[in-house]
């Protein structure tokens, strides 16, 4: 069973488009499981409608004509009640419908799947038998399991344009590629796909725009690829057996003129590009050799890929022509690293979404600092079918939209426009101090790690730095930097906003957060070897650290040190006593600094319990609701499965808070935020009204939270907040402080309101 689902599922994802899939899917079901009909219908979303898509069995004019209401029918029952249905006289059920254009009269048995996708009915998929009959256990497992593998190619299609879900040929549906908020604002662009070099999975199809040229370039490649084939044989003839060198035969007859390269320049003369011709040529031979029964057979797939591979190593080094990008481009792309981000010019990307990656990547960061709207983690967004359409970015609500209607475009124009006006009658408070109606002034701070943070933070009138995240220089190097260079980089952060306070955080890698030069193989990494716990298990690197932030601080005694993921007292003694000899060393080397002030982040629910003994050891506290918010409620920040849990306004995470506070407070210790909730200018409210000191955020959320408080009693926060203390529902909560601040004339900068 197993093989024959991994056959259906390969063959069905390797189709080219909805339609052929489709039919292969109800053809190859109803073959398996040996019925006499096999039907997919589709949820047409528009028309609130299930419309026969395909059919094995039943009359083909029906297909594409044939629909029901949601609530119609078996097929809209099953769609409704979200589970199987089997029944073994479906003409018995009250809820069948007989529909004549389908000719389904003789069938008897019915056994319906809904297709799921992230919670969603897709569809429905069904089959059908002539005679009464149950259909048992083993065979409604096998629908339920094919059923789930092949919601993602329905889900995948939906944005690849084909999908208009009948055959009226109306506009195709919008599709919404869910990932996470990587920066935040929307945009409406041109997506350009960026990929790496030599991944043949990766190219998109692209016409050719002369095809004589592209079957030269196709030769020029196809003799480099020989001659380093017979390279290698040369080289295996010295190390390995005649049976190994033999492999090079073949590789050196499927690169014959007559062989592959002939099926590429057919593809290419039918007018795609030389790299698209050869990916179809050789996705095609690989599906082949992989459903072939013999093992050894199989195993040329392999072969076939990387012949494929050589010689689009090849290509792209003659073909590496310049991309051109739009004046409006979102960059799409698996991962798209900093250095991709760079090739193109500043003015020309609105937008960045990514299939995979993380909020925390090198890349999500820079794109935050430079205020580009991005979507992270969107899995299955189809890179190769967007490339060269108009879409939208998400970022507050982080997702990627395609085929967006003329309604869906005129709502993201508003919002971007709403977005730029906001900001720029915002610019007016940067002087003014962060105070509400009623003379409550509170600290804003700014989060910085690039070297363009700190004139972003500087235009907006940032009071200090509340987190420096040290690992952002880290990050960008081929090896741990060096005193020196820590020292001047550092520098470069205290003296530009002093005298206000820098604090700087320690290293805090691990976690999501690599070094391409220290890697971390772990099973769990957001449980495993991060912030202070490796640079204790490194004092090396911790001890480097400190002596170059103490020696960038003299004569501006502006430096405060954080320590990251703390979850026991231990840690902090030991990191003290660290930090104190570094001080008497520096010191010693004749550098003229003062102790500077230490602070723990509270991140880890484990330091909220021990808040108290904690404060008692250092100068303050800083609370880091990303981490906090994740290790409270077990939900991985980075994961978009379950990214709707991760709700900070959890009651929760806010009694947490509330406590750390006043645990702090107890010890007459100072408490900062410098997670994401101190930019959110709701978020922000409550946190002042629980008593919080300082705020710390990313520089282009400061204008607006400064807004929020400046129009806001403080008397006011604080009733709101003592009503939301008594919800017991984080969902309500947030909905609840929504419409007060909305009430209250806040709703335009109340920012996660706005996505659609
Ligand atoms: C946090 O966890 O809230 C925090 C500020 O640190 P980071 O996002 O860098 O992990
Ligand atoms: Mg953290």
């Amino acid at each position: 069973m197993l093989d024959t689902l991994r056959r259906i599922v390969q063959e069905v994802n390797s189709a080219t488009d909805l339609r052929t899939a489709l039919d292969l899917m109800a053809r190859r079901v109803r073959d398996a499981m040996g019925t006499e009909v096999c039907s997919i219908y589709l949820l047409n979303r528009d028309r609130q409608r299930y419309v026969l898509m395909a059919s094995e069995g039943l009359k083909a004019e029906a297909v594409g004509h044939v629909s029901l209401d949601v609530t119609e029918g078996l097929v809209g029952h099953v769609g409704q009640r979200e589970e199987p249905l089997n029944l073994e006289d479906a003409f018995t059920h009250p809820k069948f419908l007989y529909l004549a254009e389908t000719g389904e009269d003789p069938f008897h048995a019915f056994l319906g799947v809904p297709v799921m996708h992230q919670g969603e009915v897709l569809g429905v998929l069904v089959v059908q038998q002539r005679d009464s009959r149950r259909f048992d256990q083993s065979e409604e497992a096998f629908l339920v399991t094919i059923s789930a593998q092949l919601s993602a190619v329905v889900a995948h299609a939906r944005a690849t344009g084909d999908l208009t879900t009948d055959s009226s040929g109306g506009e195709p549906e919008p599709a919404f590629f869910d990932g996470l908020p990587g920066a935040q604002g929307a945009a409406i662009g041109i997506a350009i796909r960026v990929y790496p070099s030599a991944d043949l999975s990766s190219v998109p199809d692209r016409e050719a725009e002369d095809i004589n040229a592209e079957i030269a370039l196709l030769d020029n490649a196809l003799v480099k690829a020989r001659h380093e084939v017979r390279a290698l044989a040369e080289r295996a003839s010295r190390s390995l057996g005649r049976e190994e060198q033999a492999l090079f035969e073949v590789y050196l007859r499927m690169l014959d003129r007559h062989a592959l390269p002939g099926e590429v320049v057919e593809k290419i003369r039918a007018g795609q590009w030389a790299q698209g011709a050869l990916r179809m040529v050789i996705d095609e031979h690989v599906r082949n050799f992989e459903l072939m029964d013999d093992a050894y057979l199989r195993e040329r797939a392999a072969d076939v890929r990387d012949i494929g591979r050589r010689v689009l190593a090849h290509l792209q080094s003659d073909q590496r022509r310049e991309v051109e990008y739009p004046a409006e481009t979102v960059l799409v792309g698996e991962e798209i690293t900093t250095a991709m981000l760079m090739e193109v010019p500043r003015e020309n990307i609105v937008g960045i979404a990514t299939s995979r990656g993380s909020r925390n990547s090198h890349m999500a960061i820079v794109a935050r600092s430079m205020g580009i709207p991005t979507v992270v983690g969107a899995a299955g967004l189809p890179l190769k079918q967007l490339d060269g359409r108009e879409v939208i970015v998400d970022g507050f609500k982080g997702r990627l939209i395609a085929n967006a209607n003329s309604e869906l475009k005129h709502q993201f124009e508003a919002i971007i426009l709403e977005e730029k006006s906001l900001l720029a009658g915002l610019e007016k408070l940067r002087d003014l101090p962060a105070e509400t109606e009623d003379g409550k002034r509170i600290d804003i701070m700014v989060n910085t790690g690039l070297m363009t943070d700190i004139s972003r933070s500087l235009e907006r009138g940032a009071e200090g730095v509340g987190l420096y995240r040290t690992e952002i220089p880290f990050m960008v190097r081929d090896r741990f930097p060096s005193e020196d260079e820590q020292k001047v980089i550092y520098r470069e952060q205290l003296e530009a906003f002093a005298p206000h306070p820098v604090t700087m955080r320690t290293l805090d890698v691990g976690g999501d957060k690599e070094l391409p030069y220290f890697p971390i193989e772990e099973e769990n990494p957001f449980l495993g070897w991060r912030g202070i716990r490796l640079t204790l298990d490194h004092p090396e690197i911790f001890m480097v650290q400190i002596r170059a932030m103490l020696k960038a601080s003299e004569g501006l005694d502006n430096l405060r040190i954080m320590l990251p993921m703390v979850t026991t007292v231990f840690e902090v003694e030991e990191a003290q006593h660290l930090i104190h000899r570094a001080w008497l060393e520096v010191r010693g080397e004749g550098f003229d600094v003062v102790m500077p002030p230490v602070g723990v982040m509270i991140e880890v629910p484990a330091a909220v319990y021990q808040a108290r003994a904690l404060a008692q050891r250092v100068d303050f506290l800083s609370i880091g609701t990303n981490d906090l918010t994740q290790y409270l409620l077990a939900v991985d920040r980075n994961n978009r499965q379950v990214a709707a849990l991760y709700n900070s306004w959890h009651p929760a995470v806010l009694q947490a808070i509330i406590h750390v506070i006043e645990s702090a407070h107890a010890e007459g210790k100072p408490v900062s935020v410098c997670g994401e909730m101190a930019g959110d200018p709701a978020s922000a409210l409550m946190l002042m009204a629980m008593g919080v000191d300082t705020l710390s955020m990313n520089a282009s959320h400061l204008l607006r939270v400064k807004a929020a408080i400046r129009k806001m009693k403080i008397t006011a926060a604080r009733k709101l907040l003592f009503e939301v203390l008594a919800m017991d529902n984080g969902e309500v909560i947030a909905s609840y402080i929504s419409l007060q601040l909305d009430k209250a004339g806040l709703g335009d900068l109340i920012s996660h309101r706005r996505a659609v």
